[in-house]
């Protein structure tokens, strides 16, 4: 490798280097056992400690109290988003959605399979460049629905919509332990686990025990939460390596002084950047700036200084420039062009500054 890497991608993305060495090593040799990690039995005692204190690192993080329960589950994020609702939403009973984004229609899109829909807001004419905050909610729903943060559109959630009925459940695939939350104003939080907290393989659901066994319809065994509770995730083979993975992000999350520090060092790199963005003459960002997100942030170039003919050949310019310098994976969604910076709590400082001086020193070749 030549020089030092920085990669935005939106994931899966930047995990700690620390993490990334210590679930290298396991491979070789899991807690001193002379065997891989990838070759142990889920039955083993290490590994059942290791879940175990993976579950408590989690718990200590983000402050989840003793009447939720925890579970960690392959699938990804989008398999939960029929799982949620087939376990949480009886067939005549309604839940309200958020449509904030392509993952927040994904997960609608399933809990209509399942039981009544009601699309509270929607801002997709505007290609989910902000949030409606005005909520339609009806007068019965078992629940709200909403997509903490929207990784393609770089709009977040800045504080948490009240349910009008029922209890509020959260995809926060892309900003789970970005920020402090307070897990009691949920009824479920769930994600997958490759944005920020892992890679892929494994999924985190933190639900509240009271709000299962409640639908009135056959849950196949192995897309029944209650089975993986039971089973302390011990059910069938779990993703072992993808939760040993988060359980060492974790202890370096813990090590580093837990979420109010990385939130505050979070917070810095996203003013960073959007101040950088905000002053360049050349590049602007999408998101609304009230929404703007602190962990995906999309920008294209501005349209009164770069034609539209001339902006494909400009932005492959612009990404091999930045490559050039280290600075990998920056292209846009398709849905939305342009460039992406995905700034999780991985991405160190140093790699928004990198980029930073990357967009002043581009603007200068092209404008002079
Ligand atoms: C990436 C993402 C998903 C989809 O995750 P998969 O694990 O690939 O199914 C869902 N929701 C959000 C917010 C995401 O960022």
């Amino acid at each position: 490798m030549a020089n030092k890497v920085y990669n935005f991608s939106a994931g899966p993305s930047v995990l700690p280097e620390q993490a990334l060495k210590e679930a290298s090593a396991a491979c070789m040799d899991f807690a001193n056992s002379g065997i891989s990690i990838l070759s142990m039995s889920h039955r083993s005692k290490p590994i059942g400690d290791m879940f175990a204190e993976t579950e408590q690192f989690l718990r200590d993080l983000m402050g989840i109290p003793e009447n939720y329960d925890i579970v960690f589950l392959g699938g990804g994020c989008s398999l939960l988003f029929c799982m949620v609702p087939m376990n949480l939403l009886g067939q005549n009973a309604t839940a309200d959605y958020a449509d904030t984004g392509v993952w927040a229609s994904k997960a609608l899109k399933e809990a209509k399979q399942f039981g009544n829909v009601n699309v509270a807001c929607s801002t997709k004419a505007d290609v989910y460049n902000h949030i409606d905050k005005n909520l339609k909610m009806s007068d019965n729903a078992t629940y709200l629905h909403i997509t903490g943060n929207n990784t393609i559109y770089g709009t977040e959630w800045h504080s948490f919509p009240k349910p009008k009925s029922g209890y509020l459940v959260c995809d926060m695939s892309s900003d789970f332990l970005a920020r402090k939350v307070n897990v009691s104003d949920f009824g479920m939080i769930y994600g997958g686990a490759q944005k920020n907290i892992s890679c892929a393989g494994v999924t985190v659901s933190i639900i509240r025990k009271d709000l299962l066994g409640k639908v009135d319809r056959n849950i196949p065994t192995m897309l029944n939460f209650q089975t993986h509770i039971d089973a302390q995730n011990m059910f069938n083979t779990p993703p072992v390596f993808a939760v040993y993975v988060m359980n060492r992000t974790l202890k370096w999350l813990k090590d580093i002084g837990g979420v109010d520090v990385i939130e505050k060092i979070n917070r810095e790199k996203a003013a960073l950047l959007y101040g950088a963005l905000d002053a360049s003459k050349i590049f602007v960002g999408t998101a609304a700036k009230e929404d703007r997100s602190i962990m995906n942030v999309p920008f294209v170039f501005n349209k009164e200084i770069v034609s539209a003919e001339k902006n494909d050949e400009l932005a492959k310019e612009f990404l091999d420039f930045a490559k050039a310098r280290g600075l990998q994976q920056l292209k846009g969604h398709r849905s939305v062009g342009g460039f992406r910076a995905s700034i999780y709590n991985a991405m160190p400082k140093e790699g928004v500054q990198a980029l930073v001086d990357c967009l002043g020193d581009f603007e200068k070749k092209v404008l002079g």
